[in-house]
């Protein structure tokens, strides 16, 4: 067997006659040669792809009746609106910086859905001038804050409430959003949920339209799914009941997950999805509910296997007795995962392909910091040396996102690949960039 091919986790990633590593049908070296290192790629045709994934498997569980929307924490900048608005999709905004985007890309801001725990004055101003078609109302503040808006421009509000059905989804602690203890949301068991819908419905300036939860991260079958739909769907039934609220939108989150290296689970998404379906038809029928529209809003899962980062390396640096340290030209400023959760990657030789791998490294950053890792344990050439490339994969969601400046270095580019054509979607940022806005 060939060394690499265990390690080829997902189809748009093979290896040429010279033992390159190819991307979406480019050579990584040549890639890297033309925009430079560290460089993150994004395979359009793979995001494409993960959005029809959804859609045609919502189709197949729901009819017409459901919504894809594209959670964009996990990858922010113009060219992926443009492909959410072609695919159809809508999608969850966090801030003013994802709202200005979106619109500014041309995106139908009425299909965007408006997150976060803590929306300010001046953030509900400017989603509501954007023409933000939801808000995901987080807190009772928040609640008030929007109707005191609306009322002031005239106009009646979409709103759905973001509520905690306390499940855990056996996941790491910093991506269980779910469950009682959480800052996000209003809890169900604690009775915060029933006072929210209460407050909302005596609001003239809200039309409450339903509700949410998002469970976590990298959720692999469809259980915690189903936990999460049979609380939601008691909830839509108990307010019906005690209110006469009849929901609308049922929005059950993101959170499906993606392999990372070859030992991951690939989740089966139109199981999942037709599971779903089925425990929500069988429940809606014995709680006498209308079934209301089900959105899913999926982030890493569209654009995570899409994208792959290229460095190149530095310094090989061997203590005897301890280990050897392969420097790279990135680090935790293009990739936090790694120092903040220990997030396992695969990392590739990308110009070595071919080579036996009779070294195990730890990838180091290049920041001033000893957590500055990007994994450890890593299987390398025996010959790699400063100048070479290595190809972290599945890098698409939540590294351009969560990149930063720390020691002042500047963001890598995205370049986009479609059809065999790579593109810049973000330019490289200059050290001017970073001194622009010092007094
Ligand atoms: C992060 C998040 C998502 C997306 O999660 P993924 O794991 O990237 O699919 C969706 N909805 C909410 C509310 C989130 O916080």
């Amino acid at each position: 067997m060939k060394e690499f091919e265990n390690d080829l986790i997902c189809e748009n990633l093979s290896v040429n006659s010279e033992g390159h590593l190819c991307f979406a049908g480019l050579d990584t070296g040549a890639l890297a040669a033309k925009f430079g290192t560290p460089l993150y790629l994004m395979d359009e045709d793979r995001v494409r792809a993960n959005c029809r994934a959804y859609q045609t498997a919502a189709k197949a569980a729901f009819g017409k009746n459901y919504r894809i929307l594209y959670a964009s924490k996990a990858a922010s900048f113009k060219a992926l609106y443009r492909i959410m608005r072609e695919e159809g999709m809508g999608i969850d905004v966090v801030s003013q910086g994802e709202i200005f985007t979106a619109k500014a890309a041309g995106f139908p801001m009425e299909k965007a859905f408006f997150h976060s725990n803590n929306k300010t004055d001046a953030d509900i101003a400017a989603a509501m001038d954007a023409g933000v078609g939801y808000f995901v109302s987080d807190n009772l503040e928040e609640l008030a804050a929007l109707e005191k808006e609306a009322q002031k421009r005239g106009v009646c509000q979409n709103v759905i409430l973001r509520l905690t059905p306390g499940i855990d989804p056996h996941t790491y602690e910093a991506v269980a959003t779910g469950k009682v203890d959480s800052k996000f949301g209003f809890a169900i068991e604690t009775g915060l949920a029933d006072d929210a819908v209460a407050f909302a419905l005596q609001l003239p300036h809200i039309k409450l339209c339903g509700f949410h939860s998002h469970v976590g991260s990298q959720v692999f079958d469809s259980d915690v799914f189903l936990r999460a739909a049979d609380v939601m769907l008691a909830f839509i039934a108990h307010a019906k009941q005690k209110y006469g609220f009849v929901a609308s939108i049922l929005n059950l989150g993101g959170g499906i997950g993606v392999p990372y290296v070859a030992q991951n689970p690939k989740p089966d998404l139109a199981k999942i999805i037709s599971e779903i379906g089925a425990r929500i038809d069988s429940r809606c029928k014995e709680l006498a509910i209308a079934k209301p529209e089900i959105c899913f809003e999926p982030g890493r899962s569209i654009v995570a296997d899409a994208g792959l980062t290229l460095y190149t390396v530095g310094s090989v640096k061997t203590i005897p007795g301890y280990r050897t340290y392969v420097s790279v030209d990135g680090g935790m400023t293009d990739n936090i995962r790694y120092a903040l959760y220990g997030s396992s990657y695969t990392i590739l030789p990308a110009l070595k392909m071919g080579e036996e791998r009779g070294l195990t490294v730890d990838i180091a950053g290049r920041c001033c910091e000893s957590g500055d890792m990007l994994q450890r344990k890593v299987p390398l050439p025996r010959s790699i040396a400063r100048g070479d490339l290595l190809a972290c994969l599945t890098t698409g969601a939540y590294h351009y996102s969560m990149a930063s400046n720390y020691n002042r270095i500047p963001r890598p580019p995205v370049v986009m690949i479609r059809a065999g054509k790579a593109e810049l979607a973000v330019r490289r940022e200059t050290v001017e960039d970073l001194a622009a806005l010092d007094i």
